[in-house]
């Protein structure tokens, strides 16, 4: 059934893109038959945290367009290398030729895990990269004799994209349901989400009952068992579920104790997003060496919101075992788009501002405004729960008496009236702004948001 929309004369330029995309688009993670209540906002324009539709609203990108926009939109730098790269060499295939956007991306991406992750397969999106990551992980424990080793392991609430095969190491219910008949099986164990902390445990504590729950189903089932994946810090789409690092060194003990491999899935929270470039940065106890994973995904923020790209770094052990002179034991997953040197590009100019620029550093302080500028505001305001951050990630959630119905519709819905695009998950309120805040925008943000929730509750 078609939504319900206006038949009266569309009457602006804003209307119009709305009208002609509810009769022609099919908009993702929507329910079409909604959109005459929620219709898409027709954006003309973007710069730096802004949107703009087609007669001059402004809007805050307040979660960076899907988590992906790291330094605004129509940034000069990045802009400026796409246009270079676009006047060299726009796409080459990578099997039977290489070029230096994607060489030079393996290389910097390879010395920012200090030499552990040194190998880089290129796709385009992140349920690929996770994809990949599967077959990888299965692939290698294969060729080394240890066939038998095919399952996978994912956290409760863990989400790792919806093409079918990252669909089924994902545990968030309304992705999951329709199509669960057609998934692979996996195990799923408990995350360390620190609000389910008990009276009296702290979020380390959390994180070693989680790791206990992991023990207790590699101790008797290591020998199956390919791989356990994992959001490092933050579950983003469970509704920014937090967890203590203990759980990454954990896990790796646990992973390296069962010869199990270890994914991070760094899709969202990689790229500088919880203070680190890469999350798992924070798992290692202070001064103690670094930790990796053996597989690391990344995607999102990588390019800087402007193309699709994703990346997963392996270990050496993973990449020595498919060396051979058959084809068929070598890593096979043939994407066309892969390694586009557009893409890459970019990702090489979002590399540079962390190269050049305290972006770490600068976040911390901007973050450390907003986290303040918040609490005035919401500190003690017994409507909401958990209010927590992880480098510029800020989150709380609304008590479920206060809620209502259909509360994340409805909260984004009143964000609009208030110049913001931001769309709660359940009833998790949360703020993922792009890396360029200044005391204006933490004001705006603040206000804004509480503002939104006064209204909608
Ligand atoms: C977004 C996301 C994915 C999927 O990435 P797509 O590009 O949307 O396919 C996978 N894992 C995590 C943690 C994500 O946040």
């Amino acid at each position: 059934m078609p939504a319900p929309i206006s038949h009266s004369p569309v009457s602006s330029a804003n209307a119009l893109w709305q009208q002609r995309s509810v009769a022609s688009v099919w908009h993702p993670c929507t329910q079409m038959q909604r959109m005459g209540e929620v219709p898409p906002i027709a954006i003309a324009r973007a710069n730096g945290p802004w949107l703009e539709d087609h007669e001059g609203a402004r809007y805050f990108d307040a979660t960076s367009s899907w988590w992906v926009n790291l330094f605004g939109h129509a940034d000069a730098r990045i802009n400026a290398a796409l246009k270079d790269q676009l006047d060299t060499l726009e796409h080459v295939m990578l099997a039977g030729c290489t070029h230096a956007p994607a060489v030079e991306l393996a290389e910097r991406l390879s010395a920012r895990a200090g030499g552990a992750l040194g190998h880089t397969f290129f796709a385009s999106d992140g349920a690929s990269a996770v994809e990949i990551a599967l077959k990888m992980s299965f692939h290698s424990w294969k060729n080394r004799g240890l066939g038998d080793k095919r399952e996978f392991v994912c956290l409760r609430h863990g989400y790792h994209g919806e093409t079918i095969g990252a669909l089924a190491v994902t545990d968030v219910a309304v992705f999951r349901d329709a199509y669960d008949p057609l998934l692979m099986r996996a195990h799923v164990v408990m995350a360390p989400d620190a609000r389910r902390a008990a009276p009296e445990e702290s979020a380390a504590d959390v994180a070693r009952r989680a790791a206990a729950d992991l023990a207790a189903l590699l101790e008797s089932r290591a020998g199956r068992i390919a791989a356990l994946i994992i959001e490092p810090l933050v579950q983003c789409a469970a509704g920014m579920a937090m967890h203590d690092p203990a759980y990454l060194r954990e896990v790796r003990a646990l992973c390296d104790r069962y010869q199990v491999h270890l994914i991070a899935d760094e899709i969202a929270v990689g790229c500088g997003r919880t203070g680190t470039f890469f999350a798992f940065e924070q798992a290692a106890a202070e001064g103690e060496p670094q930790i990796w994973p053996d597989l690391l995904c990344l995607s999102k923020g990588i390019s800087g919101g402007y193309l699709p790209l994703s990346l997963v770094l392996s270990s050496d052990a993973i990449y020595e075992a498919f060396l051979d002179d058959d084809t068929a034991r070598g890593f096979l997953h043939s994407h066309s788009y892969t390694g586009n040197p557009l893409a890459c590009r970019a990702a090489l100019a979002v590399l540079d501002r962390f190269d050049e620029e305290p972006v770490l550093q600068r976040n911390r302080e901007t973050g450390a405004l907003l986290t303040a500028a918040l609490a005035v505001r919401l500190d003690g305001d017994d409507r909401i729960e958990h209010m927590r951050q992880r480098g510029m990630i800020w989150a709380f959630d609304v008590r479920e008496a206060h809620a209502g119905v259909r509360f994340a519709e409805r909260f984004h819905l009143a964000g609009r009236t208030q110049g913001l695009l931001i769309r709660p998950i359940g009833r998790t309120v949360y703020l993922m702004p792009p890396y360029l805040l200044n005391d204006e925008h933490v004001a705006y943000l603040a206000e804004r948001v509480v503002t939104t929730l006064n209204a909608v509750l």
